[in-house]
């Protein structure tokens, strides 16, 4: 089968057929409205099987595992080789998450044992996946799947790399994938602009009083706005997570203030997420936002998460004691998602325990979590913590807490997160 735009060895498409069959299919699949997928798939340290067993028992190799490969997605995909070992399989109607399957079958296809003279091998593969985007032209399309192939060769192959979701260096170096960049850029550009905002939900204790407010931070570039759940850990990778943290204790702390100027004595609890407390300068930034604020320290609390208070090391451990000096309460965040170890809750200098919301939405249906939340409870009120319950919506899940001796509140039912104004006439009107 040596006819034009065909591999003699394999009976794939060559390169030049390749090319074309990646036309047609791209222009039939915009016209269906069908995404269009393109694996290119690569065998690992094939250099090595042609030196040791020569051009011929590495042509014999590449033969056997494309008939394996052309199996495999028979009637599913066009197979092509582009040379050596590279072969391309383009595939209409595919969409991404096909296309990781396809690709895993791809990869398992290929470690599958080849034998060469008596010899047995097990050859590994590499495969770069790319998805056709709006206006893309075939040929980038292709060029994208050989460069996510590299980048799954870079991390040690045997695997398969989505094209957009290589590793690249951000501003300061970090490697990070496309979106995370996206994501730096734009942290930057609302530190810049003043997108970045503080919201505060009450907490609220069951004798009706308001034990604090928990500040949550909102970023909106360009009219669109990004959830703290996506730039925390970017902040984090990137080591921003400094000026974000420091940036809402001192906002934080002047809400508190402005609070208290309306006549509300609220406490303010924000967020310090890891990264920020291994910092050395963290007490520096607690301080400056307590002086800047001009307020007591009882009315800043900083929410941490449970691991952070097993953390053995030096920073960590003299960062919570110098808080703690000051004056600022701590709170253990999302109690019993991380590595919740009941034994050492004896000896964290934490005044409260907010029970995570996995434990709350699944109430009263789960009888397991019912007893969590009561035994946690119980355990707490004996320690001298107070218990807050987060991700409350429902009446039911709120009666439920009430009977469990809980302390606090907190969750949609009640009050959603709202701006720094709303909160002052909401707690007017409490
Ligand atoms: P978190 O500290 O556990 O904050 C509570 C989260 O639960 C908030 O999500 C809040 O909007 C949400 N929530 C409250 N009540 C309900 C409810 O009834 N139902 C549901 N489904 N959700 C509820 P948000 O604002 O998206 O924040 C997510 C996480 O991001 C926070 O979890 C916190 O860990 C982190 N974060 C937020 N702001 C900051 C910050 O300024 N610094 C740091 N380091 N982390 C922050
Ligand atoms: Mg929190
Ligand atoms: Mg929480």
């Amino acid at each position: 089968m040596d006819a034009i735009g065909f591999d003699p060895l394999t009976g794939f498409l060559d390169r030049g057929g390749c090319l074309r069959a990646a036309v047609r299919l791209a222009e039939f699949c915009r016209r269906q409205d069908k995404p269009f997928s393109v694996l290119w798939a690569d065998l690992d340290r094939f250099k090595q099987v042609n030196e040791s067993f020569g051009h011929l028992g590495g042509d014999a190799v590449i033969a056997m595992v494309a008939r394996r490969l052309g199996d495999a997605v028979a009637g599913r995909a066009e197979a092509a080789r582009m040379g050596g070992d590279e072969f391309v399989f383009l595939v209409p109607s595919c969409d991404r998450r096909r296309a990781e399957q396809i690709a895993e079958e791809l990869l398992r296809t290929i470690t599958m044992p080849v034998e060469v003279g008596n010899i047995r091998m097990r050859p590994s593969g590499s495969v770069g996946v790319a998805v056709l985007d709006d206006a893309e032209e075939s040929l980038a399309l292709i060029e994208r799947a050989d460069r996510a192939m590299l980048e799954a060769k870079r991390l040690g192959g045997g695997r398969y790399v989505v094209s957009g979701d290589e590793q690249v260096p951000g501003r300061v170096g970090v490697l990070l994938a496309r979106e995370e960049l996206l994501i730096e850029s734009q942290i930057h550009a609302a530190l810049e602009s003043g997108g970045l905002t503080l919201h505060y939900q009450p907490i609220i204790n069951f004798n009706g009083s308001i034990e604090s407010a928990e500040a949550l931070m909102r970023c909106e570039v360009q009219g669109q706005s990004l959830a703290p759940g996506k730039i925390i850990p970017v902040a984090e990778k990137t080591g921003l997570i400094s000026r974000l943290g420091e940036w809402s204790m001192l906002n934080a702390a002047q809400h508190a203030r402005r609070l208290r100027d309306h006549g509300f004595a609220t406490k303010v609890a924000v967020n310090v997420s890891r990264a920020q407390l291994m910092a050395p300068r963290f007490v520096e930034a607690l301080y400056a936002a307590l002086y800047c604020g001009d307020i007591e320290p009882s009315l800043l609390e900083l929410e941490l998460t449970e691991s952070l208070f097993l953390d053995v090391s030096e920073t960590v451990q003299t960062n919570l004691k110098a808080a703690r000096q000051a004056g600022v309460s701590l709170a253990i965040d999302d109690f019993g998602t991380g590595y919740s170890c009941l034994a050492n809750l004896k000896d964290i200098p934490a005044s409260k325990l907010k029970l995570d919301r996995a434990f709350i939405s699944v109430l009263p249906d789960d009888r397991r979590a019912l007893a969590v939340v009561r035994a946690i409870a119980q355990l707490g009120r004996e320690l001298g913590m107070t218990i807050v319950a987060e991700g409350v919506e429902t009446e039911r899940q709120f009666d439920i807490l009430a009977e469990l001796n809980v302390d606090a509140v907190q969750g949609f039912l009640r009050a959603r997160p709202m701006d720094g104004e709303a909160l002052v006439e909401w707690l007017r009107r409490w």
